[in-house]
């Protein structure tokens, strides 16, 4: 905290870890001489650039990238990139930590690292976010490669974004590879990379709601929220799975359909006319929209799915979903319940899938994207849609074996933090200082 003050979103990731693995630790002295926990925590490399650009009104604008390479240990640096205004070192470095677990729980080969930019790409022209992605390359090129780091998407940072990125990484390079995850299908993207995170998380939480209180999605009430990538995918599997999804959000506000979300017509919104979630009333007009998002969990649901961003799910809402009957909670965005309110939910019992593991579907995609790509091949939908379920099995299998071979039987936090630090720690400790 002394040495990187104003970072609260990376001191809390930290934390939370750290506690975890206290009985870790005091079964290994030879780590903690390596001071294996000192140097996990500090970035192998941080990289901070100006981007500049310019606007329609032939304006120039500055804004600032982020690249953290946070750990090589088992694997290139691998992790997204964000773009909104929200973005700083903190952001950047308490994701970029949370990475390097997540993929040690994919089984994947990949290190971890995470980028962006405080740029808001909401109510920018195509040609002004073009130009911001073309100058951002222009900086980050000489940092990645296949080998080195893959960057991918995040908040703001889609199959747009990626495409104007990956063509001018191509032109500076020269080459045709897979340095960016996430590409359009006719040049070297994955298919289910699109739908992996949600599909992942619904995969992850079927799987620990069966195993731990034989319940799941059939039947089901279902809150989401957000209405991105990652929401707009974990409500298609969660009704595919038979769980019936009543509210999904964006940050002005959040709707409630009794009847259950049409998914198209979000869809139609969100992917392709990119407008506000308050269109969905003209739509279906029984549905009912509501101003401010953070109410979504005083909605009556069985099961949670936080998909929008960190902290929005706090202590006073976790009490609200308790009394309301609800039996699992998935974290598919990044840290997005707050450190009270994951506690309240272990303590009372409910199945919570904490983002490391849970929303880990999405890099392992882009992990099977990287192996498509080396090989020149496409595997098809089912193929690589059969590939991350079983990775999303496992990683549950594996977290909660570890949970309670360290005593703490169901609780998904410390198994997930436990299974990904061990990987990654004992490849620290073989490559020496
Ligand atoms: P998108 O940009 O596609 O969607 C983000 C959604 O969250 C939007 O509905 C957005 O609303 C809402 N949102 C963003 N910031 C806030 C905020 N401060 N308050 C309230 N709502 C907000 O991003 P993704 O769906 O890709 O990512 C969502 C989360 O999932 C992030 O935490 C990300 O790190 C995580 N994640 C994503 C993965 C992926 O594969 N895409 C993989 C693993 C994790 P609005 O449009 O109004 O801004």
């Amino acid at each position: 905290i002394k040495r990187d003050p104003n970072e609260p979103e990376f001191h809390q990731a930290v934390k939370e870890v750290l506690e975890s693995l206290e009985p870790v630790v005091e079964k290994k002295p030879q780590w903690l001489k390596r001071r294996i926990l000192n140097q996990i925590v500090e970035p192998e490399r941080q990289v901070i650039f100006s981007v500049p650009w310019i606007d329609d009104n032939g304006d120039i604008q500055i804004n600032r990238g982020f690249r953290v390479q946070f750990n090589s240990a088992i694997g290139p640096y691998k992790g997204g990139l964000r773009f909104h205004p929200s973005v700083n070192l903190g952001i950047i470095k308490f994701l970029g930590f949370e990475q390097m677990f997540k993929n040690s729980l994919t089984g994947l080969p990949l290190g971890g690292g995470k980028g962006g930019s405080d740029f808001d790409p909401k109510g920018k022209s195509d040609r002004e976010v073009m130009r911001f992605c073309q100058s951002f390359m222009i900086e980050l090129y000489r940092h990645i490669g296949e080998n080195t780091d893959v960057p991918a998407g995040d908040i703001g940072v889609g199959a747009r974004e990626i495409g104007y990125m990956y063509g001018m990484y191509k032109r500076i390079r020269n080459n045709f590879t897979g340095t960016l995850t996430g590409k359009g299908l006719t040049w070297g993207g994955s298919r289910v990379r699109t739908e992996a995170t949600g599909y992942g998380l619904c995969y992850f939480m079927e799987e620990a709601m069966e195993s731990m209180i034989r319940k799941s999605f059939q039947g089901a009430t279902v809150v989401v929220s957000g209405s991105g990538n990652v929401a707009i995918y974990a409500t298609e599997k969660a009704q595919q799975l038979g769980g019936k999804v009543v509210a999904l959000s964006d940050s002005s506000g959040y709707i409630y359909d009794a009847d259950g979300i049409k998914l198209d017509t979000i869809k139609q919104i969100k992917e392709i006319e990119r407008k506000r979630i308050s269109e969905y009333i003209k739509y279906h007009p029984n549905a009912k929209y509501t101003e401010g998002c953070s109410n979504i969990w005083s909605i009556k649901c069985d099961i949670a799915l936080p998909c929008a961003t960190q902290n929005e799910l706090d202590e006073q809402a976790a009490k609200m979903l308790i009394d309301n009957g609800c039996f699992a909670v998935g974290e598919g965005a990044n840290m997005p319940v707050t450190s009270e309110a994951v506690k309240l939910f272990i303590e009372n019992g409910i199945v919570f899938g904490p983002a490391k593991a849970a929303n880990a579907g999405g890099v392992a995609t882009s992990g099977l994207e990287m192996a498509q790509n080396s090989v020149r091949y496409s595997w098809t939908f089912e193929e690589v849609d059969a590939r991350l379920k079983n990775i999303m099995i496992d990683i549950y299998k594996n977290t909660s074996t570890v949970a309670k071979e360290y005593g703490y039987e169901n609780n998904l936090v410390i198994g997930a933090n436990i299974a990904g630090f061990l990987k990654i720690a004992n490849a620290m400790y073989a490559q020496g200082i």
